[in-house]
């Protein structure tokens, strides 16, 4: 086709963001519609990302980062700890999330996108979307419209690709009495934990798990003081059955795209967006299908996607004294984890950082555990 696509992208969050941008510099006349005030505003996230997170970030500045991480400490259900340290690298850098929010909006709105604030989008009438703005319904024409508006995305429901599994994550944030330069997780039951770490000057207390677990409880327990603030969302535990219908495509965690084991979904998230916004593109000028985003996204990420669920399934169907003897065989390994565990790829690069011989001693240590995760690696839950 000629000209340029009208692209309306849903929520101005790092993988909205991050879309519009992408889109925008290619050309598209974007429009990009925020629920929120402000991008950035009411924050809930960590804001830990590894290196490669980081370069993937459209814009960057050193000054949206508060903390280095050296050091990572992950204890049992008992109380067994495994210790990476990361030695003379970074294991993962701390941001200001709603300094990251910020700063990729304004780099969108520098490509041209026109972006809405306080503008939520409330469902599909006629091929158009619709959204509300300070009391007023207006209607939008679209050639292409990306849904980027988080876990409980409407884009995702109004398209029909339905709802996905959530669980729920808290921080408390504190303002004084963080660790400085280490991070701490513990295994509370299968594959939810709870962490400390240092936010800025200060510390944030959180915890991550199903509808039912007591997730502040778990938060409040590692919070080393006074906490001033609690931040909680969603998170997605599970993907829709597509990326794409029709003329619409999601991103972020409305697609489900977090990190199997830590759940962290700005890396998938921004990365995805790119690839969408190729792909939305390549429609436009050559008619190629749009489902060449789907396969990009799972050539880069499928198989971290597929080895980690299978885990994450066997770690949630393990009793403690299991996950106990896991980590016994993990410390084993320690040494080896420290020089090449990746938070960007958790999974793949603690396997390639074992080898085979780690491989088959963890497996040992817990054969349950393996024999489980093995199996539903097979079975590509
Ligand atoms: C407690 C907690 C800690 C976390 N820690 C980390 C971490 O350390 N590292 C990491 O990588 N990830 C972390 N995550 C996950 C991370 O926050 C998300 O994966 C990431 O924010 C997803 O980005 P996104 O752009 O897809 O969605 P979001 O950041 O959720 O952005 C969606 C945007 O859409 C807007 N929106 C929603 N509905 C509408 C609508 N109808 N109309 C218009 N706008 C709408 C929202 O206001 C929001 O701005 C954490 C999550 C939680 C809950």
């Amino acid at each position: 086709m000629s000209g340029a696509p009208r692209v309306v992208v849903v929520g101005a969050g790092p993988a909205g963001s991050a879309a519009a941008a992408a889109l925008a510099s290619e050309g598209a006349d974007v429009l990009l519609l925020e629920a929120k005030g402000e991008p950035g505003e009411r924050p809930h996230c960590s804001g830990i990302l590894g290196e490669r997170a980081w370069e993937a970030l459209p814009v960057r500045q050193s000054s949206w980062i508060t903390n280095e991480i050296r050091e990572a400490t992950f204890s049992s259900p008992s109380g067994i700890d495994l210790v990476v340290r990361a030695g003379g690298r970074r294991l993962a850098l701390v941001v200001d999330r709603p300094a990251v929010d910020r700063g990729l909006a304004r780099a969108a709105v520098s490509e041209g996108v026109d972006l809405i604030t306080g503008a939520r989008f409330l469902g599909l009438r006629g091929g158009r979307a619709v959204y509300s703005e300070g009391g007023a319904v207006s209607e939008e024409e679209f050639d292409y419209l990306v849904g980027a508006d988080g876990a409980a995305s409407t884009v995702r429901r109004a398209s029909g690709l339905g709802g996905i599994p959530v669980e729920v994550g808290v921080n408390l944030v504190g303002g004084e009495g963080g660790p400085s330069g280490s991070y701490r997780v513990r295994v509370r039951s299968g594959s939810r934990f709870s962490w400390l770490q240092p936010s800025g000057g200060g510390f944030k207390a959180g915890a991550l798990g199903g509808p039912g677990d007591p997730v502040v409880r778990w938060a409040a327990e590692e919070a080393p003081g006074r906490w001033r603030e609690i931040q909680a969302g969603a998170i997605p535990a599970g993907m829709p059955r597509r990326l794409s219908v029709g003329r619409v495509v999601l991103v972020g965690d409305a697609a489900g795209q977090v990190k199997p084991i830590s759940r962290g979904g700005v890396y998938w998230g921004v990365s995805a967006a790119k690839m969408a916004a190729e792909a939305i593109m390549s429609n436009w000028r050559d008619g190629k299908g749009l489902d060449s985003y789907e396969r990009m996204w799972r050539s880069a990420f499928g198989l971290e996607l597929r080895v980690g669920r299978a885990l994450r399934r066997a770690l949630d169907s393990s009793s403690p004294r299991e996950i106990d003897s896991l980590f016994r065989g993990l410390a084993g390994v320690e040494g080896e984890l420290s020089l090449g565990f990746d938070v960007d790829e958790q999974v793949l690069s603690a396997v390639r950082a074992v080898g085979v011989r780690g491989i088959f001693e963890v497996a040992a240590s817990s054969p349950r555990i393996a024999a489980r995760a093995l199996l539903w690696a097979l079975a590509g839950v």
